[in-house]
């Protein structure tokens, strides 16, 4: 958009893509489907060769994510796990990486499962201890990745202070920030290197499209994931580049609400006998309820709690009528799910119940319903 940068964010979200397409006027941005681009004379390019390397409705969104995290490049792919392993491409064997150990099940298997095999270190430390950080750098770290808040526990780690630890000892930051969106929270800005999303979430929002996207702060590094992007392929198709367009336009909408009901329900279930523990990051007594207050706008959308037994979990799954049982988060409808046996199943047992993913925690993520309706679907599911 022209001298679009003086809008606020929320205005030049809801206007993204319009103005693209001169020759039309069209508001909503053209879905391009060619695989191809026909060029002007040998040597000549009108900016888009081949659907894999470039697509006008791609960029489109692509610019939009960049502008939205306010980093230099932004990429979009298939899924959050084809952004991922896009960036872990970025390392050699022998590499060592630090991650969160509190992190989407996804994460731990395609590092643990595939990584490993091509000679990538792997170590999980809690990355709400800036200290235990420091004290797992080794001489071979490359890069630390960091999911805040984390994945299911909520524990909020300090971004800029890993920040300034990762530029002393040179470490690639890459910052998961699924669950807060740039809207609540802005990694980059914070001294992080690489902000990767699993657009799947919130930023799609409506439980209907895979999507991924990869954020860089500098250009040199947007060339350099750019290049393994072009290289390996798992770009984001002109169809739901467009589809992503349309949801990012009401992501501030969603989420405003979603925040809003999260907050009311986490503040409900303190009260309930059957919930023994709340993992809310708005709850004035969640450890980095400060800390987040101070790096973030907000404190998102998702609610951990733990029930009194996995009876009472199971029980709790089979009864509710309007929240689904079902992966995934941040869509429009609310979902609950029991993390021990779906989006973390992959990590090993004893570490599960080490971190305290147990068959009594559930997670939920809040949509836009009424949050009464909610609260009484709960009511009803927990009374058992
Ligand atoms: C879902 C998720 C991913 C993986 O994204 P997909 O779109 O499912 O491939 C990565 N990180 C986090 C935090 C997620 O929630």
């Amino acid at each position: 958009m022209e001298n679009g940068l003086c809008y606020h964010l929320h205005t030049r979200l809801a206007q993204l893509g319009n103005h693209s397409d001169p020759a039309t006027g069209a508001i909503s941005c053209a879905i391009t489907p060619s695989a191809t681009f026909r060029h002007p004379a040998v040597g000549q390019s009108t900016g888009f060769d081949y659907g894999r390397s470039g697509n006008p409705t791609r960029q489109v969104l692509e610019e939009g994510l960049a502008d939205l995290e306010n980093g230099a490049r932004g990429l979009a792919f298939s899924s959050g796990m084809a952004a991922l392993t896009t960036l872990l491409l970025h390392f050699q064997s022998g590499d060592e990486l630090l991650l969160s150990q509190d992190l989407y099940g996804g994460t731990y298997r395609v590092v643990d499962g595939i990584f490993t095999q091509f000679g990538l270190k792997a170590n999980y430390v809690d990355t709400t201890d800036t200290a235990a950080v420091s004290a797992a750098v080794t001489t071979q770290t490359r890069a630390l990745l960091v999911e805040s808040p984390g994945n299911p526990l909520l524990g909020v780690a300090d971004l800029a202070a890993l920040a300034e630890l990762c530029q002393h000892r040179k470490l690639l930051f890459i910052v998961d920030n699924t669950f807060m969106t740039p809207l609540l929270q802005r990694p980059l800005e914070l001294g992080a290197d690489v902000v990767v999303h699993s657009a799947t979430k919130f930023m799609g929002g409506h439980n209907d499209l895979s999507a991924g996207a990869l954020v860089a702060r500098t250009a040199e590094l947007g060339e350099r994931l750019y290049f393994l992007q072009n290289s390996t392929g798992a770009v984001l198709s002109p169809q739901d580049s467009w589809l992503l367009i349309r949801s990012l336009k009401t992501l501030p909408l969603r989420l405003e609400r979603q925040c809003a009901t999260a907050a009311e329900l986490a503040r409900w279930l303190e009260q309930q006998p059957q919930v023994m523990q709340v993992y809310y990051p708005g709850l004035p007594q969640h450890p980095g309820h400060q800390l987040i207050r101070r790096q973030a706008t907000g404190f998102g959308a998702m609610v951990s709690f733990r029930v009194d037994s996995p009876v009472r979990a199971r029980e709790l799954l089979e009864r509710i009528r309007l929240i689904s049982f079902a992966e995934s988060l941040g869509g429009v409808e609310s979902l609950l799910t029991l993390p021990a046996v779906q989006t973390h199943a992959d990590i090993p047992r004893e570490e599960r119940l080490r971190l305290g993913i147990d068959d009594c925690l559930l997670r939920l993520s809040v949509g836009i319903e009424e949050a009464e309706d909610l609260r009484h679907d709960l009511a009803q599911g927990l009374a058992g």
